[in-house]
């Protein structure tokens, strides 16, 4: 009687999803027949110790694994998503500084050998992609490409719920250029679309424009200046029209690259750009093809798309 139960409710379609953010990593036990995040553990991104970083998935994924037993269920294995290129056998090139210690590094062979667990990687804005296309708003669609304003600019594009590459060459894609700019992006070109619509980019630029000097009692942060922006604020305003604009050059040379049809929109910066929407979504331009029409639309699985995609490596 009691085995009977525990066949019934047993769940083997478990997977761990793990995103490695710019200051946050985050774990979720995922039950992939729903697309549903179970548990989720969050801890500061160790970025300068491999020892520490790996030491702490461990115990992360013990703890979820252990979870899982007690309902007598399992887990098929654990995803990463991380920063840069990541060749197939989840060797990582470089995260180019983002972790310093992530150069050459065996992040696939590492994770199986301390953890004891099957492991997968794969470039973080792809796997963003496919938790998306799969779980988010580019359901129902073929042709989704995803834009994440993260700590860097994450780009990918998937159709039909597959990668065009089984390698992510497009992982660069926020370094393309919308205009002129008195500065230098880090990677030594100027008028990047990366540089530019992140929030370390809109900051700079509030800070430019005298934001501490004129308004010493306001945060400087993108909340503050959206909000100030929808109260009348005239040099919020020209810091939010510089960004739409920047933002909707970038969109431009994306659909006249990839043709999508949905552009998902996530990231910390996309949580205030509601408002904005209307204003990115103007494609008056020679398109495609003649009945060519993109949706531009907000992420809607916030933080849970990085976790869902990257478990989904297991589908
Ligand atoms: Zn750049």
């Amino acid at each position: 009687m009691v085995k009977k139960q525990i066949i019934e409710t047993a769940n083997t379609n478990l997977a761990i999803g793990v995103a490695i953010g710019g200051t946050r990593t985050k774990l979720g036990l995922v039950d992939l027949s729903i697309g549903k995040v179970i548990e989720t553990l969050i801890s500061p991104t160790e970025k300068n110790d491999s020892n520490k970083f790996l030491n702490y998935l461990c115990s992360a994924i013990e703890q979820l694994k252990e979870k899982a037993e007690k309902e007598n269920s399992s887990i098929k294995g654990v995803s990463v998503g991380v920063s840069g290129f990541v060749f197939k056998n989840g060797m990582v090139d470089s995260t180019y500084g983002f972790l310093e210690f992530m150069e050459d590094y065996p992040l696939v062979e590492l994770i199986e050998n301390k953890c004891s667990i099957t492991c997968r990687a794969d470039n973080d804005a792809r796997i963003v992609v496919f938790g998306e296309a799969l779980y988010g708003m580019g359901k129902n669609h073929n042709r989704v490409l995803v834009l994440t304003l993260g700590t860097g600019l994450g780009l990918g594009f998937i159709t039909n719920g597959k990668f065009e590459t089984s390698l992510p060459y497009a992982h660069m894609g926020g370094h393309i250029s919308v205009g002129h700019t008195d500065f230098k992006c880090y990677c030594g070109k100027e008028g990047c679309l990366e540089s530019l619509v992140l929030a370390t980019g809109i900051v700079d630029s509030a800070k430019r424009m005298g934001w501490e000097e004129k308004f010493p009692d306001l945060p400087l942060n993108v909340e503050t200046i959206f909000k100030a922006e929808q109260n009348g604020n005239t040099i919020a305003a020209k810091i939010v029209s510089d960004f739409v604009s920047h933002l909707k050059t970038g969109i431009h040379n994306y659909i006249n690259l990839f043709a999508p049809d949905i552009m998902v929109i996530g990231g910390g910066v996309s949580k205030g750009m509601k408002p904005y929407l209307e204003k990115l979504s103007d494609t008056e331009f020679l398109k495609p093809y003649k009945n060519y029409q993109v949706e531009i639309a907000l992420s809607e699985l916030d933080e849970h798309s990085g976790i869902l995609g990257a478990a989904a490596l297991f589908n």
